[in-house]
């Protein structure tokens, strides 16, 4: 009789822990977003003053980058569960093949935060490129993966993430050079998107660093029919919520949605760079071996 009460009483506290770590993950990523809407609008204006930056040698951009990442690493720490499983190894293989013809030679390295809550993407300076789980689980081939890796790949590539950091750095009065400060920077500018130029410059030189790669330029094409489609119906049909996204996925999409151009404005340019380009025999796209939908 002692061993069962003790046995239950075992139980009852494992999952009132485990309540207990989800709650306090959902709130995290709930009040995280509403941040991210915040900062994203606030930035767009920031962003139209022009800029007077020096910039910052290979080894100065990547030490910043690894202090951020390693901070921000931990706000995701909940979630990692191992290092070694299939959808992780697909974004280290394409990020890799990807990496191999940015222009910039930066050690790049990918991380997946294992949320299936959390829909967005973004780069720190340096070569960290950070994928939400529940992003890639909206995904069916290599193709679209490659599109958005190499969308933040390039807002790596062509400066935007330490313009992003020495702006930051000047408004915030906080010393690019003195370890730490920097940390107080928060996740939601790297989140929250970069002016429509950056966004628009990412867009097209992500095509062809996955074309580059050896992927379909039509990757980005059906990403973007795929944001289309979502933002149309999460906007009509709020009660509704398309692909049984929870409540939660919905607010982080819809935070992505709101730093980044319109969908319909990226498929546009997409079909014009594969036009320009004469990519339009490119079409086959390879299915995502650890997407359980391809
Ligand atoms: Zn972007």
């Amino acid at each position: 009789m002692k061993q069962r009460l003790a046995l239950v009483l075992i139980l009852g506290l494992g999952i009132a822990s485990l309540v207990v770590v989800q709650r306090r993950h959902e709130h995290a990523t709930a009040s995280a977003n509403a941040v991210i809407n915040m900062v994203a609008d606030a930035q767009r204006d920031t962003l139209r003053a022009p800029l007077q930056l020096t910039r910052l040698s290979d080894d100065e951009e990547t030490r910043i980058g690894d202090d951020l990442a390693d901070h921000y690493a931990m706000v995701f720490r909940a979630d990692r569960v191992s290092d070694d499983d299939a959808i992780n190894r697909d974004v280290q293989r394409i990020g890799g093949r990807l990496a191999a013809h940015a222009n910039r030679k930066l050690q790049y390295r990918f991380h997946l935060i294992r949320d299936k809550n959390f829909l967005n993407a973004f780069a720190l300076p340096g070569g960290h490129v950070f994928i939400g789980l529940g992003l890639i689980e909206i995904m069916n081939t290599e193709d679209e993966l490659a599109s958005v890796l190499g969308h933040e790949l390039e807002h790596i590539d062509h400066y935007h993430c330490v313009e992003r950091v020495q702006l930051e750095a000047q408004m915030r009065k906080l010393q690019l050079g003195v370890v730490g400060d920097l940390v107080q920077l928060p996740l939601t500018i790297f989140e929250a998107g970069y002016s429509k130029d950056q966004e628009a410059e990412a867009d097209r030189e992500g095509i062809l660093l996955a074309v580059a790669g050896g992927y379909s330029p039509y990757g980005a094409v059906s990403m973007f029919e795929k944001f289309a489609r979502l933002h149309h119906d999460t906007t009509t049909q709020p009660n509704s919520p398309p692909e049984e996204l929870s409540q939660l996925a919905l607010e982080t999409l819809a935070g992505y949605f709101r730093s980044h151009p319109r969908p319909e404005e990226r498929l546009a340019q997409a079909k014009q760079v594969i036009r320009e380009h004469r990519l339009t025999s490119q079409t086959a796209q390879t299915p995502l071996p650890s997407s359980s939908k391809s």
